[in-house]
Protein backbone atom coordinates (compact mmCIF):
# COMPACT_ATOMS: atom_id res chain seq x y z
CA UNK A 1 0.00 0.00 0.00
CA UNK A 2 1.63 3.62 -0.60
CA UNK A 3 1.07 6.05 1.35
CA UNK A 4 -1.54 8.06 -0.77
CA UNK A 5 -3.68 5.51 -0.65
CA UNK A 6 -4.10 4.74 2.97
CA UNK A 7 -4.44 7.92 3.18
CA UNK A 8 -7.46 8.16 1.38
CA UNK A 9 -8.99 5.44 3.22
CA UNK A 10 -7.57 6.54 6.67
CA UNK A 11 -8.04 9.99 6.81
CA UNK A 12 -11.91 9.78 6.54
CA UNK A 13 -14.53 10.21 8.87
CA UNK A 14 -16.04 6.08 7.50
CA UNK A 15 -12.32 4.91 8.41
CA UNK A 16 -13.96 3.21 10.82
CA UNK A 17 -16.36 0.83 8.83
CA UNK A 18 -13.46 -0.38 7.25
CA UNK A 19 -13.15 -4.28 7.64
CA UNK A 20 -11.23 -7.23 6.45
CA UNK A 21 -7.86 -7.47 4.67
CA UNK A 22 -8.10 -3.67 3.41
CA UNK A 23 -8.51 -2.74 7.44
CA UNK A 24 -5.46 -5.11 8.29
CA UNK A 25 -3.33 -3.40 5.05
CA UNK A 26 -3.82 0.07 6.71
CA UNK A 27 -3.16 -0.85 9.80
CA UNK A 28 0.50 -1.97 8.84
CA UNK A 29 1.33 0.67 6.79
CA UNK A 30 0.30 2.89 9.74
CA UNK A 31 2.36 0.69 11.97
CA UNK A 32 5.47 1.08 9.42
CA UNK A 33 4.94 4.33 8.04
CA UNK A 34 5.73 6.88 10.16
CA UNK A 35 4.68 9.73 8.27
CA UNK A 36 1.21 8.29 8.05
CA UNK A 37 0.66 7.62 11.42
CA UNK A 38 1.84 10.98 12.19
CA UNK A 39 -0.48 12.52 9.75
CA UNK A 40 -3.18 10.06 11.24
CA UNK A 41 -2.49 11.67 14.57
CA UNK A 42 -3.11 15.45 13.16
CA UNK A 43 -6.48 14.00 11.44
CA UNK A 44 -7.39 12.98 14.63
CA UNK A 45 -6.95 15.89 16.65
CA UNK A 46 -8.12 18.25 14.08
CA UNK A 47 -10.87 16.49 14.19
CA UNK A 48 -11.23 17.00 17.81
CA UNK A 49 -10.91 20.38 17.67
CA UNK A 50 -7.34 20.76 18.90
CA UNK A 51 -5.46 23.93 18.30
CA UNK A 52 -2.23 22.16 17.19
CA UNK A 53 -0.14 25.64 17.24
CA UNK A 54 -0.65 25.49 21.23
CA UNK A 55 1.89 22.80 20.71
CA UNK A 56 5.69 21.84 20.55
CA UNK A 57 4.61 19.28 18.49
CA UNK A 58 2.36 16.50 17.42
CA UNK A 59 3.38 13.87 20.23
CA UNK A 60 3.18 16.05 23.00
CA UNK A 61 -0.64 17.63 21.79
CA UNK A 62 -2.18 13.79 21.86
CA UNK A 63 -0.90 13.00 25.24
CA UNK A 64 -1.61 16.17 26.86
CA UNK A 65 -4.94 16.41 25.36
CA UNK A 66 -5.57 12.58 26.20
CA UNK A 67 -9.11 12.39 27.43
CA UNK A 68 -10.52 10.00 29.82
CA UNK A 69 -13.87 9.23 30.38
CA UNK A 70 -13.90 8.14 34.17
CA UNK A 71 -11.05 10.47 35.24
CA UNK A 72 -11.45 14.70 34.76
CA UNK A 73 -7.70 15.20 36.48
CA UNK A 74 -5.55 13.14 34.43
CA UNK A 75 -3.15 12.64 37.66
CA UNK A 76 -6.15 10.67 38.84
CA UNK A 77 -6.20 8.62 35.89
CA UNK A 78 -3.64 5.56 35.19
CA UNK A 79 -3.55 5.97 31.03
CA UNK A 80 -2.71 9.69 31.30
CA UNK A 81 1.34 10.02 30.73
CA UNK A 82 2.07 13.94 30.09
CA UNK A 83 0.86 16.69 31.76
CA UNK A 84 0.90 20.78 30.57
CA UNK A 85 1.14 22.67 33.70
CA UNK A 86 -0.89 25.92 32.91
CA UNK A 87 0.90 27.26 36.12
CA UNK A 88 4.72 26.67 34.75
CA UNK A 89 4.10 26.41 31.20
CA UNK A 90 5.95 23.38 31.10
CA UNK A 91 4.87 19.65 29.60
CA UNK A 92 5.72 16.64 32.41
CA UNK A 93 5.55 12.79 32.41
CA UNK A 94 3.34 12.24 35.56
CA UNK A 95 5.45 11.09 38.40
CA UNK A 96 4.19 7.26 40.03
CA UNK A 97 3.46 8.97 43.39
CA UNK A 98 0.46 10.80 40.52
CA UNK A 99 0.70 14.04 42.40
CA UNK A 100 3.86 16.00 40.37
CA UNK A 101 5.33 15.49 37.02
CA UNK A 102 8.74 15.35 36.40
CA UNK A 103 9.64 18.41 33.83
CA UNK A 104 10.62 17.65 29.60
CA UNK A 105 12.44 19.94 28.19
CA UNK A 106 12.00 17.70 24.89
CA UNK A 107 9.44 15.63 23.13
CA UNK A 108 10.37 11.78 24.17
CA UNK A 109 9.02 10.88 20.87
CA UNK A 110 10.25 12.90 18.48
CA UNK A 111 12.92 15.66 20.05
CA UNK A 112 11.65 18.27 19.56
CA UNK A 113 11.99 21.29 22.19
CA UNK A 114 9.02 21.94 24.61
ZN1 LIG B 1 2.77 6.20 4.43
ZN1 LIG C 1 -8.93 7.28 33.27
ZN1 LIG D 1 7.12 14.90 19.47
Amino acid sequence: MDCETFRRYWLSPDANQITGDLRMDLTYHFIECSACSEASLTYDLQQRGIDLTKYPCIHLAQYAEFHCDQHSDPYECPDALIVYSKKNADFGIIHGDRTSYIQIKYCPWCGTKC
